[in-house]
């Protein structure tokens, strides 16, 4: 008995009214899957991100749908218009320029306004950097969480860090070739220069390359290696080691209350060291800003 349902069992073609949220290739053709290729061909419209973009992926596949776009500046005034083909019984497709639509790219909007409207969405599975890179990281993919892009502006990015440094589940970040070199500087000081990472650069495409090593050995690497930072990436952190990760504030505080009972502010800053780790003389500032 076959373990896979055969393939006839899946609807072919296009639904009536359906709005089907399809993945394209990341860069390399041979990965628009089937269910892709036939749903791209039987819908009555396809509302992409750059109209321009998929008209040529549509022409290596012998496609002529109709193309509307759909990107972050037009999408509220598109979604009135196709809303309503939608109601009148017209499937839909929606792709972005590369991968899975709504992964950092378009869509979100028209998916929701589609559901509020009690329209089936359906999704037509396919590639997105995000898992490719995961799934040859090496790093635990039990549990991770996608941050997408980063901030651009480094105040910003420092914050965003430091909020995730007691995150314990697998990291994965876009982000532009042309930061990658003051990022992986930014990681190792907020996550800490031992952390495991890996890079997945121009995933699919002819030149593919998946570094490997601590946010440190990374960073050293860009500075001597000018591809690193060609062409498109994703960085995937492993999450903190709750076994390595510095206490939280909270942690400390609640450390340093309980020995404040007991004790004068010195001698409660002194075994909060010895407890916590952290630093004798910055415990017994803190102590004493709990005590008033
Ligand atoms: N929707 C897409 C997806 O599903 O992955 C992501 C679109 S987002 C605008 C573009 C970013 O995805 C790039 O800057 C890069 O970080 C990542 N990316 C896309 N294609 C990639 C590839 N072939 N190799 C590595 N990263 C890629």
């Amino acid at each position: 008995m076959s373990e896979h349902p055969p393939a006839t069992d899946a609807p072919r073609g296009a639904l009536p009214g359906a709005l089907y949220v399809v993945a394209t290739p990341i860069g390399n053709l041979a990965d628009l899957s089937g269910r892709a290729r036939e749903t791209l061909a039987s819908v009555a419209l396809i509302a992409a991100e750059d109209t321009r973009h998929t008209r040529s992926l549509l022409q290596a596949f012998g496609i002529d749908t109709p193309l509307v776009s759909l990107h972050e500046h037009n999408e509220a005034a598109r979604l009135g218009p196709l809303i309503e083909r939608l109601q009148r019984g017209e499937a839909v497709a929606l792709v972005s320029d590369a991968g899975t639509p709504l992964v950092s790219d378009p869509g979100f909007g028209l998916v929701r306004a589609a559901l509020d409207a009690g329209i089936k969405v359906t999704p037509i599975p396919g590639p997105t950097a995000a898992v490719a890179a995961l799934s040859a990281s090496g790093l635990p993919t039990d549990r991770f969480a996608f941050e997408g892009f980063l901030p651009a502006k480094a105040g910003a990015r420092r914050t965003t860090l430091a909020q995730l440094a007691q995150e314990a589940r697998t990291l994965i970040f876009y982000e532009a070739p042309h930061r990658l070199g003051e990022v992986l500087v930014d990681m190792a000081e907020a996550l800490g220069p031992e952390r495991r990472a890996s890079i997945g650069r121009e995933l699919t495409k002819r030149f593919e390359t998946m570094y490997y090593g601590t946010l440190a050995e990374l960073g050293q690497r860009v500075k001597q290696d000018a591809d690193m930072c060609r062409g498109e990436l994703v960085i995937v952190v492993a999450g903190v080691d709750p076994a390595q990760a510095p206490p939280l504030a909270s942690d400390v505080d609640k450390v340093l209350r309980t020995l404040l009972d007991e004790l004068p502010a010195a001698q409660a800053a002194k075994l909060a060291a010895r407890i916590t780790g952290e630093k004798r003389a910055a415990l017994y500032e803190r102590a004493v800003q709990l005590q008033k």
